[in-house]
């Protein structure tokens, strides 16, 4: 019988023969057949067959929220990571259009031509500094890669520039993915205590760098906090970025959702008028070096969410070995998504951003007197300390909140070493909010 091709540790394949096994302990969960196997007979022991990378991986906090919540008949539902608008119609005829010509084969793997002079259209618009690269292979220039959602570019940015040895330095609280993806990469995730105005500055950054750094992830606007880094901050968190040697990755998932201050495309001088940390816009550390990793996506933005769809676009040579980890994993974001992608990005979102804004504006309103507040200035949540006379950590006051009153809030922890807030989105109808203000005012008062 030929033997199965064993990769050896460059991935090449080998013909040497797999090593024989070694007895696992007893866990009668199924039993292999067929004689010659050298375990036939014998339990196999799923617990043995998982890696450490998946075991190290705690995913019990935002579980025991969902648990909870599967009791509940009518919860308040304040919990949702996504719009509660829908994909807008242009796009999903786009989509249904682009099955019905035929688009529904792989796609080259760094995206349709069509997506990317689009997404290249607005790189230009945006940062005028940044020059295209030359050619496959060049140093110099920024590359694009159409990724399946901004969690398969997070994913294939870590897996490109981190393993063990490695660190990788993230703000606290953050997206909970974060962490867990560093873990999966072999490497160590490094928190940057952001409390309490939730700013991941260059002065905070700068003691914990060091020769095993390799990433710093940054996230304006916020998930969990909804807060919106200036252009001062991005400024300086470029330059020391640049500095240091280490590559900067700007989740900028958010990006649409900014409600103080108009977004800010321009040429990004400090001096320049709307370049100021008063500015309150979009800006994006990009606009002050050409050595970030800039990663966007169509899920918040578009309520795209299921369709799987964003990019990276950043230095060529990390986004082409990006490139390579994808064609080996991913092979290509959904090729009738690509094509709708090209609609999404011409359609004005105004209406819906200028409702999500009226929410935010609400939920400050209803919470800034009885709760501890860092305005947010994006995204759609608002990261509320509990009241410290209540004396409870951040996951009993939410279990109160869910068992007690029906209402769906996740806890601090789930995003932070700190178990002090509670994470709150208002991506919901305004009724659902009202209701879940007026119990949080209650709760507010213990
Ligand atoms: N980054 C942040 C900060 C997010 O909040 C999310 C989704 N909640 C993602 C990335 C991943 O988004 P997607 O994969 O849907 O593009």
């Amino acid at each position: 019988m030929p033997q199965a091709a064993m990769p050896d540790r460059l991935g090449h394949g080998t013909n040497r023969p797999p090593p024989r096994c070694g007895r696992g302990s007893a866990r009668a969960l199924l039993l292999i057949q067929g004689p010659s196997h050298p375990t036939a007979g014998r339990p196999l022991d799923y617990h043995r067959l998982i890696a450490a990378r998946a075991l190290g991986i705690d995913a019990s906090g935002i579980r025991r929220v969902f648990d909870l919540a599967s009791q509940l008949e009518d919860p308040v539902n304040l919990s949702i990571g996504q719009p509660d608008f829908e994909v807008p119609e242009p796009i999903r005829r786009a989509a249904v259009d682009a099955i019905n010509a035929g688009r529904n084969s792989y796609t080259v793997t760094q995206g349709i031509e069509e997506l990317r002079r689009r997404i290249a259209a607005q790189v230009a618009g945006e940062f005028p500094r940044w020059q295209p690269a030359s050619g496959e292979g060049t140093a110099d220039g920024y590359q694009c890669l159409v990724t399946s959602g901004v969690s398969g570019a997070l994913l294939l940015a870590i897996l490109a520039c981190a393993g063990p040895g490695d660190e990788v330095i993230m703000p606290d609280p953050a997206f909970v993915m974060y962490r867990h993806l560093v873990t999966l990469a072999g490497a160590t995730a490094v928190h940057v205590d952001t409390y309490p105005d939730f700013q991941l500055t260059a002065s905070r950054i700068e003691p914990y760098l060091s020769e095993r750094t390799r990433l710093v992830l940054f996230n304006s606007p916020s998930n969990p906090t909804g807060v919106v880094a200036g252009a001062g901050h991005c400024r300086e968190l470029a330059e020391l970025c640049d500095r240091c040697g280490v590559l900067l990755v700007s989740d900028e998932i958010y990006d649409a959702f900014c409600f103080d201050g108009e977004a800010d495309p321009g040429g990004g001088e400090a001096g320049v008028p709307g370049a100021d940390e008063t500015a309150g816009g979009f800006v994006s550390p990009a606009r002050y070096s050409e050595n970030v990793l800039v990663l966007r996506g169509f899920s918040k933005t578009y309520a795209m969410t299921g369709w799987r769809l964003g990019y990276a676009v950043g230095p060529a040579p990390i986004v082409s070995e990006m490139t390579k980890l994808q064609q080996y994993t991913f092979v290509c974001a959904p090729s009738m998504v690509q094509v709708a992608g090209v609609t999404a990005m011409k359609v004005d979102m105004s209406e819906h951003i200028a409702a999500y804004r009226r929410k935010r504006d609400r939920v400050v309103e209803a919470l800034g007197g009885m709760y501890e507040l860092t305005r947010p200035g994006g995204a759609f949540y608002a990261f509320v300390k509990v009241p410290e006379p209540l004396g409870l950590t951040a996951t009993a006051f939410v279990e109160k909140a869910i068992t007690e009153h029906g209402l769906l809030i996740i806890p601090g922890h789930v995003f932070s070493l700190r178990d002090t807030h509670f994470r709150l989105s208002y991506a919901c109808p305004d009724a659902t909010l009202e209701r879940g203000l007026g119990i949080l005012e209650h709760l507010a008062r213990g």
